[in-house]
């Protein structure tokens, strides 16, 4: 069993060089490192940033609310994909989209962008948006915990349609489309030009509402540069399709190989 992944506020560097970078641990991480881990000053724990680092910290001052510690080493974080993939997933009812939010941190999807659709069922009240962030982020943070994360998987505001033009003109896209009948996944992720060096790669996916997209609708993410794909000849459901579809890209370009010994 790995140890677990400690999550750090980022380290405050030393101004004048002389001393290690500073970092402190805080809350729940804090107290399972005093209380139920009993952990000593001397102790050495891997942290992680959420930003896709990974620091080997020595701990300076054990505390239930707060530990301190010092960086020995940072290192990028073997468990973040080099690809990048933001999920951007038409609303879905109730716990479906917890589901997505949950399933997908596991799985590797680096921020989430909800939407509205013409078939979008669930349509909060706009004041009820910024309830609904808070909700997702507090998914997204326990199954990065959980699930050994480097990243805190962005959540961003419920976007209106016309919201997701200027996004996919910026990132390479998908939309999964069930009516799609000549583009499969494997064909498009195949044929995708590579990053440019020094580039970021990045994916973005589009994932229709239970009702699935209305054909204008297709154009119209087609007419802004998202490339259809079909997901094979059985209709997955809509919370299925966003996870699903991560973990096949992820898995296309090698982000399910073990990590190898430390
Ligand atoms: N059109 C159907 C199903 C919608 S499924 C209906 O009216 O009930 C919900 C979403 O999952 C779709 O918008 C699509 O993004 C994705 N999806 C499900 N099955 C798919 C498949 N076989 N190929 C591509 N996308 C699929």
């Amino acid at each position: 069993m790995p140890m677990p992944k400690f999550f750090i506020d980022p380290p405050i560097p030393d101004g004048e060089g002389k001393k290690k970078d500073q970092v402190i641990i805080r809350g729940e991480d804090a107290y399972h490192l005093a209380r139920v881990l009993r952990a000593k000053p001397g102790a050495i724990i891997t942290a992680t940033d959420g930003q896709g680092r990974l620091y080997e910290v020595v701990l300076t001052a054990v505390g239930p609310e707060t530990v301190r510690g010092e960086v020995r080493t940072v290192t990028a974080d073997q468990a973040e994909p080099a690809l990048k993939i933001t999920l951007a997933q038409s609303l879905l009812k109730g716990e479906k989209m917890d589901w997505v939010f949950q399933k997908g941190t596991e799985i590797g999807i680096t921020a989430f962008l909800p939407f509205l659709s013409a078939r979008t069922i669930a349509r909060p009240a706009p004041a009820q948006f910024g309830k609904k962030k808070e909700r997702w982020e507090k998914i997204v943070l326990a199954a990065a915990k959980q699930s050994g994360r480097g990243l805190i998987p962005a959540v961003h505001s419920i976007t209106p349609w016309e919201g997701l033009a200027p996004v996919i003109a910026g990132c390479f896209t998908l939309v999964a489309w069930e009516g799609e009948v000549n583009h499969s996944l494997r064909q498009v992720l195949t044929a995708r030009p590579a990053p440019l060096p020094d580039t970021p790669d990045e994916i973005l996916l589009v994932v229709g509402p239970e009702g699935g997209f209305a054909p204008e609708e297709i154009a119209m993410l087609t007419a802004w540069g998202a490339h259809p794909v079909s997901l094979g000849p059985r209709i997955l459901r809509a919370e299925t399709a966003g996870p699903l579809t991560a973990a096949l890209i992820l898995y296309h370009y090698g982000a399910f190989e073990p990590a190898g010994p430390a």
